[in-house]
């Protein structure tokens, strides 16, 4: 039987961190892997973290299964940061459940609602590929519309004529903050336009926001969810705590499902804890309890959201030095400075993505996605001067 099975392609990613390894050169530069990075070019476990985790093997008195839905202290204690502090559960008509990483929860969040009927995700190109990877894999149709121009604009007149020809039985997936790979955000007046939208359609809104905090803050990278989430009867949010906790390896994220009338949320939940079952039986709890004691506690919450702003400083200031590069060689770097997150498209070509590898040791994917945190005060003028002299 076994013997059908056909050789898979290798992860492009994966493929790359070998290649960067294998690379002797001492100056070389990691721009391929998605975590974040210090001045240092570490990615250490937060501060507020090792706490909790510290009090955590000090408290917890048993390990015994909690039920598919997790911890539900973690589920709730992170509702006011998404939601926001002044109606946390939209009068009761939010529910959530704890889930292996962003990924999990967009994996339960895709499978419940091809339960519900969607037949069609509507999503940006280009995407984080993996979302492409999970709607395949259940048989969901996908239908793209372009997600930037080449000015670096959101295209909202793709995303417009996207939306105007979908309808009952079409989900779109969308990035709540810090599209990956592009790094080009929807501002605040897009939101409020495509929540105008949203409220008058029947497709059904499914919100990634796998980076809150990255971007421009907590409460600026959350705007777009609430204008959605504020305008629409129901949604689902796919939340990572993956990035913005430091966590990756730990595996946390959280599914909230928002309903029309309070009284569905338990119908709904229900086939959330199904799929669980059936997919993982139960999410991971280290990381999620370790969050949950962060946000039990004022000064770990203050601790956690101070670590939070030092990361998001340090990357704007990686952008702000590279827009300041403005036009190196034959690209122009400017739109990086107004770009978010973790990532961000050069347009270089497929022989340029080999010269930066071959000529200088900079490793990033085939499609010009840098991680911008990998870039230091040590080594961002070389990568500034390998771009010039690639490119020009
Ligand atoms: N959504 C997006 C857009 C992402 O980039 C990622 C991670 N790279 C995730 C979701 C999932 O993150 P994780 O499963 O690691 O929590």
């Amino acid at each position: 039987m076994l013997t059908n099975l056909q050789q898979q392609p290798a992860d492009a990613l994966l493929a790359l961190i070998k290649l960067h390894n294998d690379d002797p050169r001492a100056d070389k530069i990691d721009l391929g892997v998605g975590v974040y990075r210090t001045g240092q070019g570490e990615t250490p476990v937060f501060g507020a973290i090792k706490a909790a985790e510290k009090k955590l093997v000090e408290t917890q008195d048993s390990k015994a299964y909690l039920g598919p839905e997790g911890d539900m202290g973690f589920v709730h204690a992170l509702m006011p940061y998404i939601f926001g502090k002044a109606n946390p559960d939209m009068d009761g008509r939010i529910v959530g459940m704890q889930t292996p990483g962003g990924t999990g929860s967009l994996r339960l969040a895709l499978a419940m609602a091809q339960r519900a009927g969607v037949k069609r995700i509507i999503v940006g190109k280009p995407s984080w590929p993996n979302h492409n990877q999970i709607c395949k894999d259940l048989g969901l149709e996908v239908f793209e519309f372009n997600h930037a121009g080449e000015d670096g604009k959101v295209d909202m007149d793709a995303l417009r004529s996207a939306l105007a020809a979908g309808g009952e039985g079409d989900a779109v997936l969308l990035h709540g903050c810090c599209h990956n790979p592009t790094g080009i955000d929807y501002a605040p007046a897009d939101w409020d336009e495509i929540a105008a939208i949203l409220a008058k359609s029947a497709v059904l809104p499914i919100i990634d926001l796998a980076y809150q905090g990255l971007g421009q803050g907590m409460e600026e990278d959350a705007y777009g969810l609430r204008r959605v989430l504020g305008a629409v009867s129901e949604a689902l949010v796919c939340y990572s705590c993956d990035k913005n906790f430091g966590l990756y390896r730990d595996r946390v994220g959280a599914l909230y499902a928002v309903a029309k009338d309070p009284a569905e949320l338990g119908a709904i939940m229900s086939n959330g804890h199904a799929l669980a079952r059936a997919n993982w039986s139960q999410p991971p709890d280290h990381g999620g309890a370790a969050v949950r004691v962060v946000l039990e506690d004022e000064t770990l919450t203050a601790q956690w959201l101070d670590e939070l702003d030092q990361m998001r400083e340090r990357m704007r200031q990686v952008r702000a030095r590279l827009a300041e590069a403005g036009k190196t060689g034959g690209v122009d770097l400017t739109a990086l400075g107004s770009q978010n997150g973790l990532f961000s498209i050069i347009p270089f070509t497929p022989d340029q993505v080999q010269a930066m590898r071959k000529e200088h040791g900079i490793y990033f994917a085939g499609s010009g996605r840098i991680n911008v945190a990998g870039l230091t005060t040590g080594n961002i003028e070389k990568f500034i001067a390998a771009v010039a002299q690639v490119t020009g």
